[in-house]
Parts: C-alpha cells; sequence; structure tokens
C-alpha cells in the first residue's frame, strides 16, 4: 500500500440527527484518533470492533461521547486504515472533533476521495465507483435497483474480460507489423472477427439501456395537454391528491410529496408544464396548436385528453392528427366518462380507431387502471428489464458507441482486408475506450471530474 495521508470528513448528512459519523482513513488514522480518544487503546484493537469512550479536547475537557469503530487495511471500504466515529448529531459536536483532527494532522477530505482511494485501491471499478454516486442519490425503487446492479459489477466484468481478448489480438496484429513486407498474419482472421462481433453483442443492449437508464434516473417527462376545458387540471390534481393519499397510508413513511411527481411501480413521472393547471381559475388558455406542440416537444410521455362529453367527431379526428404529428408516445384519454353515454362511447371509438382509456378525472374514476397503463407504456416502450444492467451513465455511453464505432470500423476493414497497421490503429481506438470505461486505464483528469461529483463525505 502506497502511502497516504489521513483523510476525515463528516460521511451523514449535515445538520442535526441522532447520530453523526466522522470517517477518517488513512495512514495513523486509528493512531491519531486514538491520541484524543479515552477508552480503549484503539491501536491494540482487532478490526471491525467498535468501542466506547470520550473524545477529549487539550485541556482534558470532553467534546462528546462516541463509539470508535476500528477497520484495518485493507479490510475496509478505502482498504486504508479506518475509524468511524459515531458521535451526536450535532453540528457543533461535529466541527469540535474535525477541528481536533485537522489540528492532529489529518487533511479534511475532498468530495469522493474515500470513494477515489477505494478505487485507487483496487476497492472496484470505475464503474462500480460511479454506481456509488447514483446509489446515494437514487430516489425511486427503480434507480436503487439500476445502482445495485452497477455496483455489484452489472457489465462492466465482461466488458475487462473482453478487453484482455482483444488485447491479446492487437498485440499479434502489431506483431505482423515488425515483419513488415513480408506476407505474414499471426492473428488468426477468422477468430478476430468472432471475437469483435461478441463484444458488439454485449454492447448493443447497454447502449440501448441508456434511453431507459435516463428515464430511471431522471424520471420520464410527462406531460397532460387537451383543450381549454377537457379536464386537464382536476386530472392534474386527482392523480397528485391520490399521490399524497397513497404515500401517508404506507406505514413509516414520511417522504414528502413532490409536487408535479408521480410514482409509478417504482417509475419515476414528471409532470412537466402544469404550472396553468393547478389552480382551475387560471384560465388564460386559448392554447393554439403551436402552443400545444410546444409542450409535447418537451415532454416523453404525452396524456392526451378530450372532453368525450362534448367532442365533436371532427376535432377527435384534428386532435388524433396533432398528437401523431408529434411523433411523441402518448396516451389518449377520454374524460367525463360519468357523463357519457354508451352509444356516444362506441362512436368515438370507431372514430378514433385506436385504445381510448376511458375515466372520470372529477369522480377519480378508473385512475388505476391509468396509473398501470402510464406504467406499462415506460415498461414497454424503453424495452428493457428494470434491474438488469442498465447504463445511466452519459460518460459509460460515449465510451460503449466509440468502442462500437471502432469495431464496425475495424470490421470492416476487415472485409476489405486493409493492411495490418490500419487493423492495429482501429481496435486501439475501441481498447482506449473501453478501458477508460472500465478505468483501467485512466487520466487524473478523469478521476478528478468523476470524484468530484460525489458530496464531502463518501
Ligand atoms: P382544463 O381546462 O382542461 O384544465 O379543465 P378543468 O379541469 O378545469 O375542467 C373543466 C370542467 O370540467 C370543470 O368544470 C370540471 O369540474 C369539469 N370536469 C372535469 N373532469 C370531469 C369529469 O370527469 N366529469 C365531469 N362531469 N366533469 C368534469
Amino acid at each position: 500500500m502506497l502511502h497516504s495521508e489521513p483523510i476525515a470528513a463528516l460521511a451523514t448528512a449535515p445538520g442535526i440527527g441522532a447520530i453523526a459519523v466522522i470517517r477518517v482513513s488513512g495512514d495513523d488514522a486509528i493512531a491519531i484518533t486514538n491520541r484524543f480518544f479515552r477508552g480503549k487503546d484503539l491501536t491494540q484493537q482487532p478490526t471491525h470492533t467498535a468501542h466506547f469512550g470520550t473524545l477529549r479536547n487539550p485541556d482534558d475537557t470532553i467534546i462528546d461521547e462516541v463509539l470508535a469503530t476500528v477497520f484495518r487495511a485493507p479490510r475496509s471500504f478505502t482498504k486504508e486504515d479506518v475509524v468511524e466515529i459515531s458521535c451526536h448529531g450535532s453540528e457543533f459536536i461535529v466541527r469540535q472533533i474535525l477541528q481536533r483532527l485537522v489540528a492532529e494532522g489529518v487533511r479534511l477530505a475532498r468530495p469522493g476521495e474515500f470513494t477515489q482511494r477505494a478505487f485507487l485501491n483496487g476497492q472496484f471499478d470505475l464503474v462500480q465507483a460511479e454506481a456509488v454516486a447514483d446509489l446515494i442519490a437514487s430516489d425511486s425503487d427503480a434507480s436503487h435497483r439500476a445502482a445495485l446492479t452497477q455496483l455489484r459489477g452489472g457489465f462492466s466484468k465482461q466488458l475487462i474480460d473482453l478487453r484482455q481478448q482483444l488485447i491479446d489480438f492487437v498485440a499479434l496484429v502489431e506483431l505482423e507489423l515488425d515483419f513488415g513486407e513480408e506476407d505474414v498474419e499471426f492473428a488468426h482472421r477468422d477468430q478476430l472477427r468472432q471475437l469483435m462481433l461478441s463484444i458488439r453483442r454485449v454492447l448493443h443492449p447497454l447502449i440501448e439501456s441508456f434511453a431507459a437508464g435516463n428515464v430511471i434516473k431522471n424520471g420520464v417527462a410527462t406531460v397532460i395537454v387537451g383543450k381549454p376545458n377537457a379536464g386537464k387540471s382536476t386530472l392534474l390534481n386527482a392523480l397528485l391528491n391520490e399521490e399524497k393519499a397513497i404515500v401517508s397510508d404506507i406505514p413509516g413513511t414520511t417522504r414528502d410529496v413532490i409536487e408535479d411527481e408521480l410514482f409509478i411501480d417504482g417509475i419515476r413521472f414528471r409532470l412537466i408544464d402544469t404550472a396553468g393547471l393547478r389552480s382551475a381559475t387560471d384560465k388564460i388558455e386559448a392554447i393554439g396548436i403551436e402552443r400545444t406542440q410546444q409542450k409535447m416537444r418537451d415532454a416523453a410521455l404525452v396524456i392526451y385528453l378530450f372532453d368525450a362529453a362534448s367532442i365533436s367527431t371532427d376535432d377527435l379526428q384534428a386532435a388524433l392528427t396533432e398528437v401523431h404529428e408529434s411523433g411523441k408516445p402518448y396516451l389518449l384519454v377520454g374524460n367525463k366518462l360519468d357523463a357519457l353515454d354508451t352509444a356516444r362511447k362506441q362512436q368515438l371509438e370507431a372514430v378514433a380507431d385506436e385504445s381510448i382509456h376511458w375515466i372520470s378525472a372529477a369522480q377519480h374514476t378508473n385512475l388505476d387502471a391509468l396509473r398501470a397503463a402510464l406504467s406499462n407504456r415506460v415498461r414497454t416502450d424503453a424495452a428493457v428489464q428494470i434491474g438488469s444492467a442498465v447504463v445511466t451513465n452519459v460518460r459509460h455511453h460515449d465510451h460503449l458507441t466509440g468502442t462500437d464505432n471502432a469495431l464496425a470500423r475495424a470490421l470492416d476493414g476487415l472485409d476489405s482486408g486493409v493492411t495490418p497497421d490500419w487493423l492495429a490503429m482501429d481496435l486501439r481506438v475501441a481498447l482506449q475506450h473501453l478501458g477508460e470505461l472500465t478505468g483501467q486505464i485512466t487520466t487524473d483528469d478523469l478521476l478528478d471530474s468523476i470524484f468530484s461529483k460525489f458530496c464531502i463525505g463518501k
């Protein structure tokens, strides 16, 4: 293990809480903490043990009663010596303890520095390190699961293995270069082709999962559009109020319902552009077609609502044309089911010639079915099983496509019989992308940019 200066940071959320945890990692982390800890001699304690004691000021007054947990290298998150100090969750106490640590020669950690050390010390690869950040930020079931899958090695193990095989081939191709004019082939071309094809087979579903992965992480931008009086604000309020009711029905939940967000089957729907909808009094909407198109452009999913009690068949036709032209996935929703007779319903269904989701927003009829349809739409459109390896990170996506493009060029080259130096060049590009993806090739800039996105203490 290389020399590593001791660092410390608050590992729990800042603010007031029952307890706060301060993490100290690096050379002498245990000995330094022990200098102002009164209790057992921490330097003599085995790894993974917790010890009650007090932390003292230089004048021996007590800062706090704490629990100090000792982790010895390499059996810790950073693979360095680590002490986790659990103290009372007061900002004052936390500050006092950190000040004491700094006075003893410990440096305050930068954001992500613990995870960066864990990565540099081989605890996990880069994709997994980034998953740690996602895991911390995850706030829905699906994003939590996607981050966990990556953390457990999701797709990177397979790519690391394939990259190694490709390196072996590149070495052989480059050996051919040394023989210049002589017509030798050390690298078996058919096997090389097979390897490249199998790498691309691994890459493609990952690249495709990016769109779905993004949905999981950032939510589905959803917009409710329709003519004035279709019932848009009534529907919005009905969905949001039921959401509040659902959340407060779950015992022990304290999550605040965020305005304009719905969680359905663990998927987050972000209802966008609802400002004018919320209050039913805000009725300046002479929403022209252009305005509606603009709203739909920003959305990933459209709920097209119409007033089934009053819409003419011509207007329904026009509405359908409009929503088709937007090219967005949409649900066609007929409102005011309560004010509708069967004949009219059938007539509208015949005109639409596609499935209509019938609801009554005012009476909360069929809202469960509407929610199920929303969730279903996202799952089938995205065509990914949530929980399988999902790429949610732009950096991963760029390197995956970079690898894929380079391999496509190399395969073309093989088919047209290019010289080994051209082939080697494309393969090198592919290896570079793969290496940067999994973190086997890194630059300081890259590492700094990745780990600085973490919060302090991680
Ligand atoms: P918006 O202009 O599209 O936002 O429409 P509103 O939500 O303001 O609704 C327009 C009118 O339709 C209001 O008077 C609502 O009470 C009424 N309305 C909304 N949903 C229903 C429904 O399901 N059934 C009936 N009968 N009336 C509804």
